[in-house]
């Protein structure tokens, strides 16, 4: 494991990253994010919701929740075919993840999980990496889905522990950090995040990255959502968030979690250009694409790859990333595939480098 993969976060150091002057925590940020990925690669992500509302959760933001009164459309499990038509669309339009959510309580064996088994073996046979998010699932179901080929697995913490109590009664945190237990039981990865402008305070932002990055291995995805305020539900009078504390937050996110995929999710369609550019700088590295994020709007593929022209980025080929902990051997390797000298390296990095080579047993060429 990398050595300066730190897990013994307290909620004040991560404090007093998330609180930094701007300009020290967008550097610092930066920094970490340059050593462990291409700052230029941004990943592609769609999200497929295969069956939507009627959940019997009681998650306060969430308009698929059958309690709350919303305009959501609810729909069966999708067909298969549905489901690979869909993700060769997303593919052609320069997604390399597929996100497949159901709004479900927890995982039923019977015929719709095998049918989203099927699912996730045709998707895995087009290349692409596969995610889902189904709620709550035993080990052996997280072994199922691993069979079949499940690339990665999302069940967001939402909050801090202790705010959590104050948007979903339904299950209590423990029920997430176990099921998030059992998929590491397996070789799926972990996607595992949450949501900002729920009401919570900097504190329980702060709780949530400490919880997140105490995982060992921490997640290998984070993806930090701003709340879209939905009309019916008991977040519905929530006001959102500024840009600065979106960028805040993905920047603690980054330096907590030096080698984790940051995701940027929920509420991109009301981040200027501008805002979602100071994102990519404090270590954001995916977005998800489609006008649709599960129920709420999102920019169009077509914004986005205009987006990614202006500020030359390119969509990240898929399994880049594969699972963590990446071994100081691997990453060692990973520094002598980039040949000569990799674009993002900086000389300042060049200490930690050879300290990375040194565990390894290895000496870094001069000036690589
Ligand atoms: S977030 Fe998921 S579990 Fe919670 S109500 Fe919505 S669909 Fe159900």
């Amino acid at each position: 494991m990398l050595t300066n993969t730190k897990h013994d976060w307290t909620k004040e150091e991560v404090l007093a990253i998330y609180n930094k002057p701007i300009m020290e925590l967008l550097y610092d940020a930066a920094t970490v994010h340059r050593e462990f990925h291409n700052p230029n690669q941004v990943q592609v992500s769609t999200l497929l919701s295969i069956k939507t509302g009627g959940c019997p959760e009681d998650c306060g933001y969430c308009p698929q929740a059958a309690r709350y009164h919303t305009d959501i459309k609810g729909n069966d499990l999708m067909s298969v075919q549905q489901v690979k038509a869909q993700a060769l669309r997303a593919k052609s339009s320069g997604s390399s993840r597929v996100c497949m959510g159901a709004a479900w309580r927890n995982v039923k064996d019977g015929p719709e999980f095998d049918q989203v088994l099927e699912m996730v073996r045709t998707i895995n046979k087009l290349d692409m990496e596969v995610c889902c998010t189904l709620g709550m699932i035993t080990e052996n179901q997280a072994h199922r889905l691993a069979e079949a080929g499940l690339y990665a697995y999302n069940h967001n913490l939402d909050s801090s522990e202790e705010y959590y109590k104050e948007v979903i009664s339904t299950r209590g945190y423990q029920d997430r950090l176990d099921t998030i237990g059992n998929v590491r039981k397996t070789n799926v990865t972990v996607c595992s995040g949450g949501i900002i402008g729920m009401g919570e305070n900097v504190e329980d932002r702060a709780g949530m990255l400490m919880a997140l990055a105490s995982l060992s291995p921490q997640p290998e995805s984070t993806p930090i959502n701003a709340l879209v305020a939905v009309e019916g539900t008991p977040l519905e009078e929530q006001q959102p968030i500024s840009i600065w504390e979106m960028i805040r937050m993905v920047a603690t996110t980054r330096i907590v979690m030096p080698q984790t995929q940051v995701r940027l999710s929920a509420g991109r369609t009301d981040m200027s250009r501008e805002g979602q550019a100071m994102c990519f700088f404090a270590g954001a590295n995916s977005i998800f694409a489609g006008d649709k994020l599960l129920t709420t709007p999102n920019p169009d593929v077509n914004q986005d790859m205009e987006m990614f022209k202006l500020l030359g980025l390119e969509p990240m080929k898929p399994f880049v990333k594969k699972a963590q902990p990446a071994s100081v051997e691997a990453q060692y390797s990973a520094y002598q595939d980039q040949g000569e000298k990799p674009r993002w390296t900086r000389p300042e990095h060049k200490i930690e480098r050879n300290e990375v080579a040194k565990e390894a047993g290895k000496s870094l060429k001069a000036g690589v």
